[in-house]
């Protein structure tokens, strides 16, 4: 059976994520808010650009959306409603909480519309190639029906459990995430203290029972003093909030999360927010010259 997807959300993600769809044959219309983004795109794959969400429902039978945050996510799932079919699948690739997650699954159930959970990671360029990661939650049913439009756009694509558990997964990522980033950030602000040669110290350790993805890919940022994007700390501050207020209904307070989303603030504040998550180094070098200035610090920066 022939699938008809639609895409919601045509932004940095969305764009290469619908190119994938388009590449698969899937990809039958597009709708975004900002209508001239999906003129051009609708333009360009020769598909239809709808005039609003609904009218997308209309005429597909899946329908993906990557918007920003947990409100947008409603917002468009209220507006594809009318137009939903009995037997569509909508499938959610942006990363909101589990709770919106549950809430959106329940505003589908009584039009017989399945809602999967299904945020991605993997950046920018793992849309623009179709080699993200996708954790899915959602009805197993769902989830096998839309695997040949979870498949366009990811290499990894896993299922959870029931609504809500793509979410966790993900927020289970972004609580990494910021433990990686935060030591990476203050190793490589005490190596450059200490004096080291910091490309040897990023290729040996590289190499090392400490070294991950973050700390190979993202540490040569640091000696170049520049932190393109990336994984905006913007998004990452947003991400870890969600995290906080998932772990706050369990009674918990995420260490981890609780002492990055300060920092994250400190960047946001001194314009650093659309920058990758590395330019924490930033801030952990700072403590550095801030000793020094003090005079309690070695000389030798
Ligand atoms: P983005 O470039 O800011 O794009 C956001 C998209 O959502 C735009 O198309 C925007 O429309 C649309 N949108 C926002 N609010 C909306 C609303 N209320 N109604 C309708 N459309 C709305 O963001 P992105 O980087 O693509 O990220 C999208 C999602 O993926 C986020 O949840 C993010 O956390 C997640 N994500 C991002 C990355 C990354 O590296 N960027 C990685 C993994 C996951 P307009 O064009 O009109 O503004």
């Amino acid at each position: 059976m022939s699938i008809a997807a639609g895409f919601v959300g045509l932004g940095a993600m969305g764009q290469g994520m619908a190119r994938q769809l388009h590449g698969a044959g899937l990809l039958r219309g597009v709708w975004n808010r900002t209508g001239d983004r999906a003129r051009s795109l609708a333009n360009e794959l020769q598909i239809d650009a709808a005039p609003d969400p609904a009218a997308l429902a209309a005429i597909c039978d899946m329908i993906v959306v990557c918007v920003s945050a947990d409100d947008d996510v409603l917002e468009v799932v209220e507006a594809l409603r009318p137009g939903l079919r009995p037997g569509s699948v909508v499938i959610d690739c942006s990363t909101v909480s589990a709770q919106t997650a549950r809430t959106a699954a329940g505003m589908l159930e009584d039009v017989e519309v399945d809602f999967l959970d299904a945020p991605v990671s993997g950046g920018v360029e793992g849309a623009a190639n179709g080699t993200l990661a996708i954790m899915v939650g959602g009805s197993e049913e769902a989830f096998e029906k839309a695997q040949p439009v979870l498949q366009a756009m990811g290499r990894a694509v896993a299922y959870f459990g029931p609504s809500g558990s793509g979410q966790a997964a993900k927020a289970t990522n972004q609580i990494m995430c910021a433990g990686i980033i935060q030591a990476i950030a203050e190793a490589m602000a005490f190596a450059k203290a200490e004096g080291l040669p910091l490309d040897r110290l990023i290729d040996t350790l590289g190499q090392g029972a400490g070294s991950s993805w973050y700390f190979v890919h993202r540490a040569p940022n640091i000696l170049k003093g520049e932190y393109p994007a990336g994984f905006k700390v913007r998004l990452h501050e947003k991400d870890l909030k969600i995290c906080s207020d998932m772990a706050a209904r369990l009674g918990v307070r995420l260490p981890v999360v609780e002492s990055t989303r300060p920092l994250y603030q400190q960047l946001i504040e001194a314009g650093h927010g659309d920058e990758d998550i590395s330019t924490l180094f930033r801030l952990k070098d700072a403590l550095f010259s801030e000793a020094v200035a003090r005079g309690k610090g070695s000389s030798q920066r």
